[in-house]
């Protein structure tokens, strides 16, 4: 069985950044590059990443993609609905479905829309890496482009066919688990969901 190591980073407006590597070839993908760079540069260790990824364009969780890339040349993939919300470039505008190989993993693209229009989540094995769509016991701050309607079914509809067991690292906070959540979280009770 391959190894996973997930490295979690402490940034600027309290955003978790994971660098999450694969233990044999130390190719690494970084999700939510905020600021400050150098942090994620020291604390990735010695790995070479290949992409760095937005799970959306809140500027605590990308403003530093670019500086990332011209130090580590990793390639740079945001969902094209949040490129375009917030007027942001990247190498690969990702979309539903698409597969990233990074080792002996691959990072799978989960679009689950509501928080902003291109909000996705990043499936790694039996880990998922869900942004502000759901925090541990609650889900991030709703903001004026934040539809809670659609938030809500993108975690009915692409969430909940995760197995339960699977691992939840969100944009802020603690680590969880989908099964955990699902028992714990307020936003499964009244919302519809469940
Ligand atoms: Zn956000
Ligand atoms: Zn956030």
């Amino acid at each position: 069985m391959p190894k996973l190591s997930i490295v979690k980073v402490k940034l600027d407006r309290e955003v978790n950044c994971y660098v999450v590597s694969c233990a044999t070839t130390k190719e690494a993908v970084v999700i939510d590059p905020g600021l400050p760079v150098k942090k994620i540069v020291e604390q990735a260790g010695n790995v070479t990443i290949k992409y760095i990824l937005a799970t959306h364009g809140h500027p605590g969780h990308v403003g530093g993609k670019d500086d990332l890339k011209a130090i580590t040349g990793g390639e740079t993939g945001i969902h094209s609905a949040d490129a375009k919300q917030f007027l942001r470039s990247a190498d690969r505008y990702l979309l539903d479905g698409d597969e990233l190989d990074f080792g002996e993993f691959k990072v799978s693209v989960l679009h689950t829309p509501g928080h902003t229009p291109g909000s996705v989540c990043f499936v790694v094995a039996n880990h998922a890496f869900v942004g502000d769509t759901i925090l541990a016991g609650g889900i991030g701050r709703q903001m004026p482009e934040t539809d809670l309607r659609r938030q809500m079914m993108s975690i009915g509809t692409k969430l909940l066919r995760l197995p339960m067991s699977t691992a939840l690292y969100p944009g802020h906070g603690p680590a969880t688990s989908l099964e955990r959540e699902v028992a714990q979280n307020p936003i499964f009770r009244g919302a519809g969901v469940r």
